[in-house]
């Protein structure tokens, strides 16, 4: 079982090796997914769901899904394979990065010879205020590290 460190402005964990996100599988009416976890209970994020995929050699997600309000971002880590949104198919691998509208009728595969793996976000669509950089704020403060 996972127990995340938290503190008053954080929550982390450590899911392991990606290798081993197989542990992990997701459940709910009518599908079970392997190798899939979802973090936002977990880490107590606020505005995105987060998860962790890892789809084995040959395997495809064995449906199509879509959204009804949130977007999704899906940025692969590893591996090769083939996304397909509405139809429309091309291939995707380690450093692709993928934005799905929430109506896009999407699905992926492995089809290279290792596991494949990525990570979703999900956010409400049309949420986002902007000011990437401009959100930050220095803190004035001299950074420390603990010496053990
Ligand atoms: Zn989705």
């Amino acid at each position: 079982m996972l127990e995340p460190k938290t503190g008053e402005n954080f929550a982390a964990v450590d899911l392991g090796n990606l290798e081993n996100l197989d542990q992990f599988k997701f459940e709910a009416p009518k599908i079970q997914v392997d190798g899939k976890i979802f973090l936002k209970d977990l880490l107590q994020l606020t505005g995105a769901e987060l998860s962790f995929n890892k789809l084995p050699i040959g395997k495809s997600v064995p449906f199509y899904h879509k959204h009804q309000q949130n977007e999704e971002i899906y940025i692969f880590i590893k591996g090769k394979g083939e996304f397909q949104i509405d139809g429309e198919i091309f291939p995707v691998q380690e450093g692709s990065i993928v934005r799905v509208d929430p109506a896009g009728e999407r699905c992926w595969r492995n089809c290279g010879d290792t596991d494949l793996y990525c990570v979703v976000i999900q956010t409400r669509s049309g949420s986002y205020q902007g000011a990437t950089i401009q959100d930050g704020v220095g803190v004035k403060k001299q950074v420390t590290w603990s010496q053990n």
